[in-house]
């Protein structure tokens, strides 16, 4: 008991600050450092020091922390209605759909109808089972290399890094994995008639910052409606205006059939949405799928709130503005190989694989980053980051760069 009482102690202290890891799941790493406020692109760590965060929490705060519409939104909410489940009406969630539906008719040209749910996984579950019942007798789902959709046991099958899949097999039946960017492993899986879908995200962001090859998901898109499968896009991250269009499938004017969303969705409230054209939408029938609190009221103004404001600053049009200065100066930077992805969905490619070794110097300078692959330093900063919070990012991964490269030379 003693040993116990002094290892929480230590847990509780370490590092000065409020690490409280003690009776935490360890699914992620030790954190390095313990944030307790934020505004704007700012957060403030227990110790008082101040960080810029172009991260955003895994590109979910594109209006950056405690933005006032979203904060007013959650607060009056919570004193008038917070959950009442499904089975009752819900003024503020048929809102949302209609602003989700509005932004997918502009891109797509076709309505559609949308399922809430919490998360990025949930938003592509819902999208697995609607391919399902859209094409009675066929279940297989092809997805590609280097995706990422989720940790539940049939988005992680969909997910294309088998390591990940490793320590839980058997994986779900029914997940086919091709290489991103090769068209005819895809059409040669369609061609079996076995198909119900194919999920695939418009720019893969966990998997490293990979834009697919021009010309690629058009004809993808093609081969699916050649062969009757659903063609559903994953704009989990890459959605909502972060790559300088309102949806990253956009790049190639598309009309998937289904958009999952989720992360920037409610600006930090957990918010996922499962948006599927009508004639798809409809394959649902009454108690064919569910979920307690997603679209419930608190949530769904903060969505309200997060989509109003996000047209409200024309937030593609300041996610194409903010790149061109970032990517222009990340690119400057020695170290830096190139910059991947667009908007605010880039990816700096360092000329070593150190990328984990300069996301941590870049916290001791200030900058809040990670690392998606071995040479990827993911930037997603708010959409509202200002020319000067972009400049000074720049001077402090440049710093972090250097710091790290002196250790290399002495070493
Ligand atoms: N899809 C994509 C493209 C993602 O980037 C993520 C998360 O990073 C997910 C799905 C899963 O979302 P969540 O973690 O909210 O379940």
């Amino acid at each position: 008991i003693v040993s116990r009482t002094l290892y929480r102690w230590w847990r509780w202290h370490d590092g000065g600050g409020l690490m409280i890891q003690g009776q935490i799941m360890n699914t992620y790493p030790e954190p390095p450092v313990t944030f307790v406020e934020g505004r704007g692109t700012v957060l403030v760590d227990s110790q008082g020091k101040e960080y810029l965060d172009f991260l955003s929490g895994l590109a979910v705060t594109s209006l950056g922390h405690a933005r006032k519409e979203v904060v007013d939104a959650i607060a009056t909410q919570a004193g008038v209605l917070t959950h009442v489940s499904n089975l009752y009406g819900n003024l503020v969630r048929s809102e949302v759909a209609g602003i989700i539906d509005e932004l997918l008719f502009e891109a797509t040209s076709v309505h559609g109808k949308v399922f809430f749910c919490n998360s990025g996984a949930e938003a592509n579950e819902c999208a697995l089972k609607l391919a399902r019942r859209m094409n009675p007798g066929r279940f297989r789902i092809v997805t590609t290399t280097k995706s990422f959709h989720g940790r539940t046991l049939a988005t992680l099958a969909a997910t294309g890094q088998p390591e990940k899949h490793a320590p839980f097999t058997p994986m779900p039946e029914g997940f086919d994995l091709v290489e991103f960017g090769d068209l005819d492993a895809v059409t040669k899986l369609l061609s079996t008639g076995e198909i119900a879908g194919v999920l695939v995200e418009a720019l893969q962001a966990e998997g490293g910052i990979n834009t697919p090859p021009k010309g690629y998901l058009p004809a993808l898109q093609q081969a699916c409606r050649d062969h009757g499968a659903l063609f559903m896009v994953d704009e989990v991250q890459s959605g909502l205006g972060r790559t300088g269009a309102w949806f990253a499938f956009q790049d190639e004017d598309l009309s998937p059939d289904v958009v999952t969303l989720a992360k920037s969705l409610g600006n930090g409230m957990p918010v996922g949405a499962c948006w599927a054209k009508e004639h798809v939408a409809d394959m649902f029938s009454v108690g064919d799928h569910g979920s307690t609190f997603g679209g419930q009221p608190l949530a769904m103004a903060a969505a309200k709130a997060t989509l109003e404001t996000l047209v409200a600053i024309d937030a593609p049009q300041k996610a194409s503005h903010a790149s061109s200065k970032l990517a222009k100066g990340l690119s400057d930077l020695s170290g830096v190989a190139k910059v991947r992805g667009r908007g605010l969905l880039l990816g700096a490619e360092l000329n070593e694989a150190n990328a984990k070794e300069v996301t941590l110097a870049a916290l001791d300078h200030g900058l809040v980053v990670n690392a998606v692959a071995p040479n990827v330093v993911r930037f997603t900063p708010p959409l509202t980051v200002s020319d000067n919070e972009i400049g000074e990012a720049i001077l402090r991964f440049g710093g972090a760069l250097d710091e790290v490269a002196a250790k290399g030379s002495l070493s």
